[in-house]
């Protein structure tokens, strides 16, 4: 019932003594649409269905706009904020049969009332005839209370300058989100009700709840505001290694300090439903949205690694690529150079490297454990080899040009997958992976 009535608020009106409706309401999830001046409505479409809540084919000019509204549930597609709108639209449409080459070309981040955090994620992409642009796709992602949305606009032929302009504004101004906003500092309900949710049951003294610029911290270490400093420190470091903007609205990223290695044993355990015997073998890991660790030392670099991990994820929306990309920038930030470039150095004069075409499609480095002939641990060297590339890239004459470009590039790559890692190379540096080592070996010889 409550879809049809839906149906009937947003039929266009008709009839001669009626101006075009140009403003439509989604009082379900809180949304208005307005179409602006200069967009022309045309003849109506198929009627919508299942997640898609309208779809509209206007004129701008010369040019043919059609687009569409679509929701699905948050939770269901674990959807924490507008850019993960835009990641599993992304994903959707190289799935798609042919897509397997779709990227979005720009993206860009609009503030405003969009949503229950206050922004949005935009992308475009081209539409190609083979080699001929033919047409121009607009994307605007934002979350309600409980769904994703995304707009999704087609523009044929491609968009000039101020048809770009025109959408870009309708984008800015045309979409509105009424309902309430969330607290980027999580609300005291939010905190506990997440804490109940993880806590180990095993769990001494007091919790405490300390916010930071960046981060909510669930602990009972009488040591956090050291290590709540010091996250800070790390926040600003691998910021200013791989940037990323802040957004406002955007909420404090969880993390969970525990007092003794105990407590964080069996929070990991829990959680990741794993042996408590494997969790105690790290000292701290982000998964999802948060980072948990025990106090030991706030210095130890496993913080940083783990924060880097955890940025790339929820922050800069890069968790794709494989792990040597992945384990390649937290090492970068928890290694010194010269720990890089020693194991770089003796690997280039005497191949000692794991051929890139092999590297790439491991599944997890911290996995690849084994000795290497000559007695060294086989994942340890792993790490240091995706750190040199991650520094030859960001550093030698021949990356760092384009290094923003392969950061972008490799993190939003299928995962391990040889022919979307060749294809990225050439998209960034027009060679293939072997032309690439070939680079690494001549940089660090
Ligand atoms: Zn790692």
């Amino acid at each position: 019932m409550l879809l049809l009535s839906l149906l009937l608020l947003s039929l266009p009106q008709s009839g001669a003594d009626t101006a075009p409706q140009t403003r439509w309401e989604f009082p379900e999830d809180q949304l208005e649409i307005t179409l602006p001046k200069g967009f022309v409505l045309g003849a109506e479409q198929a009627p919508p269905g299942g997640m898609m809540l309208h779809r509209w084919a206007t004129t701008i000019g010369a040019y043919r706009v059609d687009f569409s509204l679509v929701v699905v549930p948050r939770a269901q597609w674990g959807l924490q904020d507008p850019f993960d709108v835009m990641e599993n639209l992304a994903y959707n449409r190289q799935a798609e049969p042919g897509g397997e080459s779709f990227r979005f070309e720009e993206e860009m981040i609009f503030e405003g009332p969009f949503g229950a955090m206050p922004f949005a994620s935009v992308a475009t992409a081209a539409k190609w005839n083979v080699t001929e642009r033919i047409g121009t796709e607009f994307f605007l992602g934002g979350l309600t209370a409980d769904k994703g949305y995304s707009i999704r606009l087609q523009c044929q032929p491609a968009a000039d300058k101020p048809t770009r302009a025109a959408i870009l504004k309708f984008f800015r101004e045309g979409v509105v989100y009424v309902g309430e906003v969330e607290n980027p500092l999580w609300t005291k309900e939010e905190a506990f009700a997440r804490w109940e949710k993880d806590r180990p049951r095993a769990f001494g003294g007091e919790l405490k709840i300390v916010r930071t610029k960046h981060y909510i911290i669930f602990t009972n270490s009488s040591s956090d505001k050291l290590f709540a400093k010091k996250m800070e420190e790390y926040y600003d470091a691998i910021q200013a290694t791989f940037p990323f903007p802040e957004v406002k609205g955007r909420k404090l990223m969880p993390v969970f300090l525990f007092r003794t290695g105990e407590e964080y044993f069996e929070y990991y355990a829990t959680i990741a439903q794993i042996s408590k015997q494997v969790a105690a073998k790290s000292k701290g890991h982000a998964w999802r949205d948060y980072y948990a660790t025990y106090y030991d030392s706030p210095v130890d670099p496993v913080h940083i690694h783990e924060a880097t991990h955890q940025i790339f994820s929820n922050r800069l929306k890069l968790g794709g690529g494989g792990s040597w990309f992945q384990e390649g920038v937290a090492e970068y930030m928890s290694t010194q150079p010269n720990e890089r470039k020693g194991y770089a150095r003796n690997a280039a004069k005497h191949a000692g490297q794991t051929p890139f075409q092999e590297f790439v499609l491991i599944p997890s480095l911290l996995q690849s454990a084994g000795k290497s002939a000559t007695g060294e641990d086989m994942a340890q060297n792993h790490y240091l080899q995706a750190a040199s590339i991650i520094d030859f890239a960001r550093n030698s004459k021949f990356g760092k040009k384009k290094f923003d470009d392969f950061l972008q590039t490799m993190g939003s790559q299928r995962f391990a997958d040889l022919d979307t890692i060749e294809a990225a190379m050439q998209r960034v540096y027009g060679i293939d992976l072997a032309g690439f080592e070939a680079e690494w070996v001549k940089y660090w010889d």
